[in-house]
């Protein structure tokens, strides 16, 4: 498409939406016109790609997953259709600019954070690389709450990202299914002498799916990302004529739950669970069918990924669509649904393991319940006589009145893997380790990784630019050839470029920042960086104590050698969790204090920017010049966060967790600041219970002053969340061990000032974080689970030379 074809059809666009010209347009409604020129860029490709696939009878991945975060969509189809310069061009003709109306797209944010996350970065590598695969969610009418500050407390708002309606999507009308919810089902022998079940009472509801387009990189490949919502079925409609009973359904589709960890005891969730992994299966069974072939050659078409436990249901759901609507007997359902599914697990922490009530899913899903009995009967009769008693016992699926998901999700399906090699050999030789005894095959790693075209290519232009200059555009493709960098660790000219990108984002984010929050900050100074969801585990009160440490030590020694620093933080807490909110308050209180003291004389700033999500990220992450990775060594199971901002030049501060071991070993110790407790030491704690966080306080006159702040005044309007704060840590005895990792952090961010202070030393390890970086792409995971785990190829990749002619004839 040239410039002139896109504007005529902006334009076109333009007048058919809003009656109006292009010049009068808002930037809101440019917005609106450009995407459905993009929309009618990529719709011959889309529905080709469909129609090659079932015409090849290529075998395709459904990743089902309770959430997906792709951020905003302008930019990055506008990129994988290689219009990006094309459509900035135009718009700055028209008097505008591509940022100023891509700004306008509302996130779609139906995650909580890096599960959902992953998950958008996933469906991007699957496109770019050809591979048929496609997601399956829920499409909530509210997006993840939206975060204010109001006093330095946390503050929910609503997220009606709907309200102007969503230009990607496609509602497909004529895809709808039902499901089924509530009653009671006995089974009951039919004519042929099989037992079917018979369903009484209960409800029946209509899920209707919207469909997303995921545009491959440049490779006029499209995926589906298909999104279910819930409506009342015309039949019933009379049944749900109130406005409370309507209300009641529509409030199945309405909320994302705003908690990554437990779930228990909340019927809806649990419902939402069942609605769009029933929705997402009858379709996937209506598409198989269309190919003619025998039930129990599924597998061979067709993979299911469960992401995390949430849509474990697939796993009966499956069953139940196999032997109740199709007749096939139970151990051949079996056999065919063990090798369809396959699983990943997000979590070692026990108290995130999901589990649900039995009377609740005997009441909400009762055949659900009925087969999860009997896989579970099945399971305890086939291993009795192989393992012990204990065993089977600490790993069927129902027991105490629960059942477990993760037992039922691993039992059900071929594989079952981390997120990172530490995680996955941590499911292997503690959480999950009963399984790893009776399923050692079925345990695989699989080191999660992120989309580098849009963290590196759309969110850091002048980085982009100085790449591509110096090592070519072939890492736009292959990431991995981000180590052509490596050969410029010395070239002065290099480094230099490389420093001004940074240092124009730097400016950037001064100017949003001073815009948002009315703090004027240096970009001369080190941009520190800790980006994530607000929890215990991830330590941010480490970050805190430390700024604390700075602060009392400058008030002191106001002389002292000392780079001046921001300290920028970004995260949202569950409404529910309120030791995580206590936190925020402190850090909103501290920064008040300290911005404003003038004996610090701007050598600390702390900003803490409200509403974290994919486009701030995208904003913070090209500034940042150090990556706080510092949660406690086995708690994060991988973290993508230290991958986005290693890829854009930060130097990382991490305790050896997740994937910061990986890149550790990637670049090495001189160019990581690395400290703290390992994992082994972490275990040894716990299995010794000697751990004393009293006797570092005693100890350390600097701690005391520290913890003190929280309680006497030092920091104001804190008295009842730093009372919560210094109880977490002495009287509760400190369960992620901060006081512990306090003194090795300390020094570590001493490392990393004295390395900032030597520019050219920085520059470099800088540059060999970038050069590094490539490693941890989404392309190399997603071909990993391709090859490993769901057995898919690209398109026309069995055809030698495909060409238009052959395409044209097989469809
Ligand atoms: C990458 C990302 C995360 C994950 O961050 P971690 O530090 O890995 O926990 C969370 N939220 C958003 C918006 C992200 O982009």
């Amino acid at each position: 498409m040239t410039k002139e074809q896109m504007r005529t059809l902006l334009e076109t666009s333009v007048n058919e939406l809003y009656a109006a010209s292009i010049e009068e347009a808002s930037p809101q409604e440019l917005f609106q016109a450009l995407a459905h020129v993009v929309k009618h860029a990529y719709a011959d490709d889309w529905r080709q790609t469909r129609t090659n696939i079932l015409a090849e009878q290529q075998k395709q991945t459904y990743y089902f997953s309770i959430e997906f975060l792709p951020g905003k969509m302008l930019k990055s189809n506008l990129l994988s259709l290689d219009l990006l310069t094309t459509a900035e061009e135009v718009l700055k003709e028209v008097g505008t600019s591509l940022d100023e109306v891509a700004e306008t797209e509302k996130d779609m944010a139906l995650g909580n954070g890096g599960l959902g996350r992953l998950t958008s970065c996933f469906m991007d590598s699957l496109a770019s690389l050809g591979l048929p695969g496609n997601g399956n969610g829920i499409r909530y009418k509210y997006g993840l709450f939206k975060q204010k500050f109001i006093d330095g407390h946390q503050v929910e708002l609503p997220d009606d990202w709907l309200r102007s309606g969503n230009v990607w999507e496609v509602r497909k009308e004529s895809k709808a299914v039902p499901i089924h919810f509530g009653g009671h089902v006995y089974l009951k022998e039919n004519e042929a002498g099989v037992l079917k079940p018979v369903y009484e009472g209960g409800f029946t509801w209509r899920a209707v799916p919207y469909d997303t387009a995921m545009v491959g990189y440049q490779n006029q490949h499209l995926n589906t990302l298909r999104l279910w919502s819930v409506e009342v079925p015309s039949e019933e409609e009379a049944k749900y004529a109130t406005l409370e009973s309507r209300q009641a359904l529509e409030n199945l589709t309405a909320v994302l739950y705003p908690d990554d960890s437990n779930e228990t005891g909340r019927r809806t969730r649990l419902m939402q669970e069942y609605f769009f992994v029933s929705a997402g299966m009858q379709s996937i069974v209506r598409y198989y069918k269309k190919m003619n072939l025998p039930m129990e050659q599924m597998s061979e078409k067709i993979a299911i990924h469960i992401n995390d436990t949430h849509p474990a249901l697939c796993i009966p759901e499956l069953m139940r669509l196999l032997v109740d609507e199709e007749g096939l007997a139970w151990e051949q359902a079996w056999a065919t649904t063990i090798k369809v599914m396959s699983y990943t697990n997000h979590t070692i922490m026990a108290e995130a393991l999901e589990k649900w009530p039995v009377d609740m899913i005997k009441e909400v899903l009762p055949r659900m319940y009925q087969i999860i009995e009997e896989i579970d009967r099945r399971f305890i009769e086939g291993l009795e006589k192989v393992h012990p008693c204990d065993l089977l016992n600490r790993t069927r699926i129902i027991s105490n009145g629960q059942v477990h998901m993760a037992n039922l999700a691993i039992i059900g399906s071929h594989s079952v893997n981390g997120v990172a090699k530490l995680h996955s050999d941590l499911l292997k030789s503690v959480v999950l380790h009963d399984f790893y005894v009776i399923y050692p095959a079925r345990f695989n790693n699989k080191t999660n990784g992120i989309a580098q075209r849009r963290w590196l290519q759309l969110a850091n232009r002048p980085l982009t630019k100085v790449l591509d200059n110096t090592i070519g555009e072939s890492w736009h493709h292959q990431p991995e050839d981000l180590t052509l960098l490596k050969n410029y660790q010395e070239d002065e000219t290099v480094l230099q470029a490389l420093a001004d990108a940074k240092k124009t984002n730097k400016i950037a984010l001064a100017k949003y920042i001073d815009a948002h929050c009315g703090i004027q900050v240096d970009p001369n100074a080190i941009f520190d960086v800790q980006i994530k969801r607000l929890h215990a585990y991830k330590r941010q009160l480490l970050n805190l104590m430390h700024i604390l440490k700075l602060y009392f030590d400058i008030k002191e020694n106001p002389n002292a050698q000392y780079h001046p620093r921001v300290f920028i933080f970004g995260a949202k807490a569950a409404p529910s969790y309120h030791y995580a909110k206590s936190i925020i308050k402190a850090i909103n209180e501290t920064a008040r204090m300290i911005n404003h003291d003038p004996q610090i004389n701007d050598k600390i700033k702390i900003v803490f920017l409200e509403n974290y999500n994919v486009s701030l990220a995208e904003r913070i992450i090209p500034a940042a010049d150090v990556s706080e990775q510092i949660s406690l060594a086995s708690k994060e199971a991988s973290g993508t966060s230290n991958m986005k901002l290693m890829l854009n030049g930060a130097v990382t501060i991490a305790t050896l967790d997740g994937a910061n071991i990986e890149i550790r070993d990637a670049i090495g110790d001189e160019n990581i600041a690395i400290f703290g407790l390992t994992e082994e030491e972490v275990y040894r704690y716990y299995a010794e219970k000697n751990y004393s966080a009293y006797t570092y306080f005693e100890n350390d006159h600097r701690l005391q002053q520290i913890m003190n702040a929280f309680i006497d005044g030092t920091i104001p309007n804190i008295e009842w969340e730093g009372k919560e704060i210094f109880d977490s840590l002495i009287k509760y005895n400190d369960e992620y061990f901060v006081l512990r990792d306090f003194d090795a952090y300390c020094e570590a961010q001493n490392r990393i000032d004295i390395a900032y202070r030597d520019t050219r030393r920085w520059q470099k390890i800088s540059l060999m974080n970038i050069a590094n970086a490539g490693k941890f792409t989404a392309d190399k995971t997603v071909q990993q689970y391709a090859d490993d785990i769901w057995q898919i190829e690209p398109l026309f990749a069995h055809v030698k030379e495909p060409n238009d002619a052959s395409l044209t004839q097989s469809v």
